[in-house]
C-alpha cells in the first residue's frame, strides 16, 4: 500500500491517504516552548498582602462555603447514580466539601464503548493540535484556574498552601507543559532513509487502540492529571477513575482540560468503587493498558486479573503501577547533624509523612546519635499541627478514618513494644479531623516490622547502629524491606559517597546525597523506584510518553519493483 511513486502525491492526497497526522517524516512545529526555554513552573510564596495569598483565600472561602457536586463525566454528559458519597475536609470531617457518585458496572461499560470509538478519531487528530491544546491547558491552570486548584487540593487532601502549590500548581503545570514538549522531541527522530530517491523510512507516534484506565491516588493531585492526561496526550482513550478522597481537586483539573478543548470522551471521568472498576475494565477486550499509582496490594490484584485474562485481550496490556515506598535516609559519620535533622523533618513529617517519598526509617552511628537526636526533638516541639486554612501550619491531618487506624496502630505497637521508645510525639485524634502528632520511635531491632512495612504517616523510626557496624548497617537498608523507591545518604567523606552510589544502586530509584528523600521536580528529577516500589517508568522524565504509544514504522518504495531474482543468480 505504500509502495506509491513519489511524483504522483501531493501533498494534499497524501493528507487524505493517510488522515489528518501530519508529522510523518516531519518534525512537529508548534509549541511555544523551546528547548532553551523549558523551565518549571515557578512556586509562589503567598506572603502577607501577597497578589496569590488574596486569591486563594477568596477561593479557600467560596469552596468551605459550598458542597460541590462532581458527576460522572462520560462522552459529552454528565451521570448521576444513586449510590452518593461524600468527599470531607480530613481536618475537620464534619464538613462535606464534595458530593460525587460511584459509576456502577453498566456505566463503566459504556464508558469503555465511548472511550474505544473516540479513540479512532482522537488518534487522528495531529500532534500540533494536540500540544496546542496542551499549551493552552497549562495556561488556564498557571493563570485564572491555579488558586482553584490550590484551594480544593488544600480544603479535600488537607494540604498546606506549599505542598498545595508545589502540587497542584507547579508539579501539574510542569507535567502537562513537559510531555508536551517530550512529544514534541521525540518526533524529530526519523529512522535511517539511505536513498531518499528510492525509499523513505519514517516513524509514526500512534496511540493503542482501546482505551486506557487511568487509576488515581489521593495523594498528588498533578498524578491524577498526569495519569489521565499524558496517555491522551499520545492518542489513546482514557478512563479516569479518580481517589474517593481527591475527587473535587481531580474534578477541577477534568474542567480545565475541557475548557482547554480536549474533545469529550477522550478522558472519561469516573468516581467509582475500586474493586468494582477494577474487575470491571480487566474483563474488557479493548483494555489495552493501566496507568496506576497507588498501594502495592491494589497494583498486584489488577496485575493478577490481567494475568488471569490474558487471552481476551486485542493488545497485550501495558501495565505502569508506581507503588509505595519504605524510604531511608542513611547517616555516615561524616555527616552535617544539622543537615540531617532538618532534612529529615521535612521528609518524615511534612504532608504528614503522605508522600510516597516520605522518609519512614532512618539509619545514624552512634557518634553522631545524641546531637541528631537532641536536635529531632527541638524541631519536632516547634511543628504547628493545624487548619489548612491556617497559613502559619507546618501539617495538618491525615487523609481518612482508614489511615487514622492504621497509622495509630503502629504508634500503639510502638508504645507496647519493649524493642520501640516513642522520643517525640505519640498523641493523636480524630474528634475534629485526623490528626496525629508528628512522631519519632527509636528502635533496638532494626528488623521490626515498623521499619520495614510502609506506615505512610507521620511516624519516623531510628535504628543506632555502631560505627564499628557500617557494613551491617549498609546491608540492614538494602535488605530488610520490598521496597525500592527513594533514599538518601547524607556524608562529608567524599570517597564513601563514591561507594553509596555502589552499595545503594537497588535500593531506590530516587536517590539523594546530601538532600532528604522528598521533593522531585518533573524535568529535574525523573520520578520512580523499583523493586515492589513499581515498574519506574520515571514519571517527569523524557521516556515516559513512549509506554503510551504504539509507534508504526512506514517504508515508502518510490521506483517500481521489477526483480525476483537476485544480480548473484544471473
Ligand atoms: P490505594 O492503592 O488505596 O488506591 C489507589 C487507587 O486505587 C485509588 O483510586 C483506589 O480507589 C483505587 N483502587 C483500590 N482498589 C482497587 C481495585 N481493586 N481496582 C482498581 N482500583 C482500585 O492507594 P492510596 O491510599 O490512594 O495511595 C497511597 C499509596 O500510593 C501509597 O502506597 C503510596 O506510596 C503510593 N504512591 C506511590 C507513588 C509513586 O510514584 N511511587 C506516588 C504516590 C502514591
Amino acid at each position: 500500500m505504500f509502495s506509491l511513486v513519489r511524483k504522483v502525491i501531493k501533498p494534499s492526497v497524501y493528507l487524505q491517504r493517510f488522515g489528518t497526522e501530519r508529522c510523518i517524516g516531519s518534525v512537529v512545529q508548534h509549541l511555544k516552548l523551546k528547548e532553551s526555554e523549558l523551565k518549571n513552573e515557578p512556586v509562589l510564596s503567598y506572603e502577607k498582602n501577597s497578589k496569590e495569598r488574596k486569591e486563594l483565600e477568596d477561593n479557600l472561602k467560596k469552596l468551605s462555603s459550598k458542597c460541590e457536586e462532581v458527576p460522572i463525566y462520560i462522552g459529552d454528559k454528565e451521570y448521576k447514580t444513586n449510590d452518593i458519597r461524600h468527599q470531607v475536609m480530613p481536618h475537620k470531617h464534619s464538613h462535606k466539601l464534595a458530593k460525587f457518585y460511584y459509576a456502577d458496572i453498566k456505566l463503566i461499560n459504556k464508558a469503555i464503548e465511548t472511550a474505544v470509538e473516540t479513540q479512532k478519531k482522537w488518534d487522528r487528530t495531529t500532534i500540533e493540535e494536540r500540544l496546542r491544546i496542551w499549551d493552552k491547558a497549562a495556561d488556564l491552570m498557571a493563570g485564572p484556574y491555579r488558586q482553584e486548584l490550590n484551594a480544593a487540593t488544600m480544603l479535600g487532601q488537607s494540604k498546606t498552601v506549599i505542598q498545595a502549590e508545589i502540587d497542584s500548581a507547579a508539579e501539574l503545570i510542569d507535567f502537562i507543559r513537559m510531555n508536551a514538549y517530550f512529544l514534541k522531541e521525540c518526533t524529530k527522530y526519523q529512522p535511517i532513509s539511505e536513498n531518499i530517491k528510492v525509499t523513505k523510512n519514517s516513524l509514526r507516534y500512534r496511540g493503542i487502540d482501546g482505551f486506557i484506565a487511568a487509576v488515581s491516588p489521593f495523594n498528588f493531585t498533578a498524578i491524577g492529571g498526569n495519569l489521565a492526561y499524558t496517555p491522551a496526550l499520545m492518542g489513546n482513550a482514557v478512563l479516569w477513575k479518580p481517589s474517593d478522597t481527591a475527587v473535587l481537586s481531580n474534578w477541577v483539573i477534568f474542567k480545565i482540560m475541557l475548557e482547554a478543548g480536549v474533545p469529550p470522551g477522550v478522558v472519561n471521568f469516573l468516581p467509582a468503587d475500586g474493586p468494582v472498576f477494577g474487575d470491571t475494565i480487566t474483563k474488557s477486550p479493548d483494555f489495552a493498558g493501566l496507568n496506576f499509582t497507588g498501594s502495592v496490594p491494589t497494583f498486584n490484584r489488577l496485575w493478577r486479573q490481567v494475568g488471569e485474562n490474558i487471552n481476551i485481550y486485542k493488545n497485550f496490556p501495558r501495565l505502569i503501577g508506581e507503588c509505595g515506598g519504605k524510604n531511608f535516609h542513611f547517616v555516615h559519620p561524616t555527616a552535617d547533624s544539622e543537615t540531617v535533622v532538618t532534612a529529615t523533618i521535612r521528609s518524615a513529617f511534612e504532608f504528614c509523612g503522605q508522600k510516597c517519598s516520605a522518609c519512614s526509617r532512618m539509619y545514624v552511628p552512634e557518634t553522631l546519635w545524641p546531637k541528631i537526636k537532641s536536635g529531632l526533638i527541638e524541631k519536632q516541639k516547634t511543628l504547628k499541627i493545624g487548619d489548612v486554612s491556617d497559613l502559619t501550619s507546618f501539617t495538618s491531618a491525615v487523609i481518612d478514618d482508614k489511615a487514622f487506624a492504621r497509622i495509630t496502630s503502629y504508634i500503639e505497637h510502638a508504645k507496647k513494644s519493649s524493642n520501640l521508645e516513642i522520643i517525640a510525639g505519640g498523641n493523636y485524634s480524630d474528634k475534629i479531623g485526623y490528626y496525629i502528632d508528628p512522631t519519632i520511635v527509636v528502635t533496638k531491632d532494626p528488623l521490626d516490622k515498623i521499619m520495614r512495612e510502609e506506615i505512610f504517616g507521620p511516624v519516623l523510626t531510628i535504628y543506632v547502629y555502631k560505627d564499628s557496624d557500617l557494613k551491617k548497617a549498609i546491608n540492614l537498608v538494602n535488605t530488610s524491606t520490598q521496597f525500592a523507591l527513594t533514599g538518601a545518604v547524607f556524608a562529608q567523606d567524599e570517597s564513601f559517597l563514591r561507594q553509596a552510589l555502589e552499595e545503594f544502586k537497588m535500593a531506590a530509584g530516587n536517590f539523594y546525597i546530601n538532600d532528604k528523600s522528598t521533593g522531585s521536580v518533573v524535568g529535574q528529577q525523573p520520578f520512580g523506584g523499583g523493586r515492589m516500589s513499581g515498574t519506574n517508568d520515571k514519571a517527569g522524565g523524557p521516556h515516559y510518553i513512549l509506554r503510551w504509544t504504539s509507534p508504526q514504522s512506514i517504508k515508502e518504495t518510490f521506483v517500481p519493483l521489477r526483480d525476483i531474482d537476485y544480480p548473484y543468480m544471473r
